[in-house]
């Protein structure tokens, strides 16, 4: 896999992009936060050089290893529900970084992100690509997601980009008092999760079907 540059030509111009941005809106994403941020990131960086033309079509694309780098809709969707009108998304931790195309979208709402990735020549590309975009305040480590990131938690958000049949109970553990966590759930029917730590206990809410990759243990 080849890292390639910012510069981009004819399909992954500004125009291109926001026309994602256009699409993002009226399929009902409504934060200019959120919308901001997925406008920042040029996923063509992120995205195999062959199909650098398709970079900004609302679809999930082939990443190498058997993985997709995530439709930009749910991205934008998933983020959206974690922000929830809060000013940043504070701490973040990202489980299944991929090639990092999430993580940098979330670098745009946070001060520090914290991505995990159990398959290590996805991570070695995530971490060029954060090089390609200098984009220093996300950290990467390869590791199975299962179990967060105890040494760097708790965290103020959580974002799950693999489905696990359940809740991993140590994200729980680590989703900081006043946190939230979006988190896909399921096997063949899979939905989103939204879970948030209130004065009172972790409440859930089942939210839209989707389809992910499954959650897996170990790493490789
Ligand atoms: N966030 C990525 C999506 C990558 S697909 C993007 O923005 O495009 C989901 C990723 O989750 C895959 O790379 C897969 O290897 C990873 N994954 C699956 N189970 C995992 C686990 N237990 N721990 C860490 N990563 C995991």
């Amino acid at each position: 896999m080849t890292t390639h540059g910012l510069q981009g030509i004819g399909m992954t111009s500004q125009r291109t992009r926001a026309r994602m941005i256009e699409r993002l809106r009226e399929k009902g994403i409504r934060s200019a936060a959120v919308l901001q941020a997925m406008a920042a990131v040029p996923r063509h960086v992120f995205v195999e050089e062959a199909l650098a033309s398709r970079a900004y079509e609302d679809t999930a694309l082939p990443l190498g290893m058997g993985q997709t780098i995530s439709q930009p809709y749910i991205v934008a969707r998933m983020i959206e529900l974690l922000l929830n009108g809060r000013p940043g998304l504070g701490k973040t931790l990202e489980i299944g970084a991929g090639c990092g195309y999430q993580a940098a979208v979330l670098a745009q709402l946070s001060k520090d992100v914290y991505a995990v990735e159990r398959i290590a020549p996805l991570l070695e590309k995530a971490k060029a690509n954060m090089r390609v975009l200098q984009q220093f305040n996300v950290r990467l480590k390869h590791a199975d997601g299962h179990f967060g990131l105890p040494e760097a938690g708790p965290f103020d958000s959580i974002i799950v980009a693999a489905a696990g049949s359940a809740i991993p109970p140590d994200l729980l553990r680590q989703l900081a008092p006043g946190g939230r966590m979006v988190l896909p759930v399921g096997g063949q029917e899979q939905y989103l999760c939204l879970v948030e730590h209130t004065p009172n206990g972790f409440t859930e809410t089942r939210l839209d079907p989707v389809r992910f990759v499954p959650l897996l243990s170990g790493t490789q």
